[in-house]
């Protein structure tokens, strides 16, 4: 397999065609961004880390039967994947009130909730990714009724699985944001990444936040819990 020209730059990694026509190369970057891109800086080794981080996950994830586009970790920032159209909804599961949630129905941040909350965004920069429901998704041709069952389905088995694997670290899986993509044969499958910049972690017993929050508040010791994270992760046995 062949890298060949990239495709397609984003806000903490960038996309490569290979010469498989199925498969893409991703590559981490050391950029940090928040805020829709208003609030920029760069943090050595973060690209590893979280391409470290999310390989982790993915591969537990698959263990559990739930597909993604994970095939390969070939370096320290670059994965192998299969190409995938991304749907552009992103999927917030939140297990316990923070960030916009808290700001947007005025519930202090670390409220237990009576449900699990799953939430889209339509994911468009231009807009600032808007909040939307089903019923905006199916009427704006986004993804159709079965298509965001199916989304909702693998979301909340996701959920799971990985509230599961923080809880052997220590950390309370507060909310995390997912993507999926469809393969060329139609299939839905867990795409983009999972890791300390899509997720909220709490130490268990602390609350110490362990995530991107820790840049987004100006916290200090950022890089100090991305790896610890990864340290964690590496030396346990799911
Ligand atoms: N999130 C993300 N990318 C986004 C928006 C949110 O990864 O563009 C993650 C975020 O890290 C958090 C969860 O999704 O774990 C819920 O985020 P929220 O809606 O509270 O937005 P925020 O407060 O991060 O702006």
């Amino acid at each position: 397999m062949k890298k060949l020209e990239m495709l397609y730059s984003g806000k903490a990694k960038m996309v490569f065609k290979t010469d498989d026509p199925d498969v893409y190369v991703i590559e981490y970057r050391d950029d940090a961004t928040a805020f829709n891109g208003q609030k920029k800086g760069s943090y050595e080794n973060k690209g590893i880390l979280n391409n470290k981080i999310a390989n982790i996950i993915f591969k537990e994830i698959e263990k559990h039967n739930v597909p993604t586009h994970l095939i390969e970790e070939i370096s320290d920032r670059e994965t192998v994947v299969k190409k995938v159209e991304i749907i552009p909804l992103e999927v917030i599961i939140r297990n316990v009130a923070a960030g916009s949630f808290s700001k947007r129905y005025g519930v202090p941040e670390g409220t237990a909730l009576k449900c699990t909350i799953l939430e889209f965004s339509y994911k468009n920069d231009e807009l600032n990714d808007p909040l939307i429901n089903d019923y905006h998704a199916m009427a704006l041709s986004i993804a159709t009724r079965e298509e965001l069952d199916e989304i909702s389905e693998m979301a909340f088995k996701i959920n799971e699985i990985i509230t599961e694997i923080f809880k052997k670290i220590n950390l309370r899986l507060i909310d995390f944001k997912i993507e999926f993509g469809k393969t060329s044969d139609g299939k839905i499958i867990l795409a983009d990444e999972i890791s300390p910049d899509t997720c909220r972690l709490w130490e268990i017993g602390t609350d110490e936040k362990m995530d991107k929050d820790r840049f987004r508040r100006d916290m200090g010791g950022f890089m100090e819990a991305y790896n610890e994270v990864y340290k964690r992760l590496s030396e346990t046995a799911f």
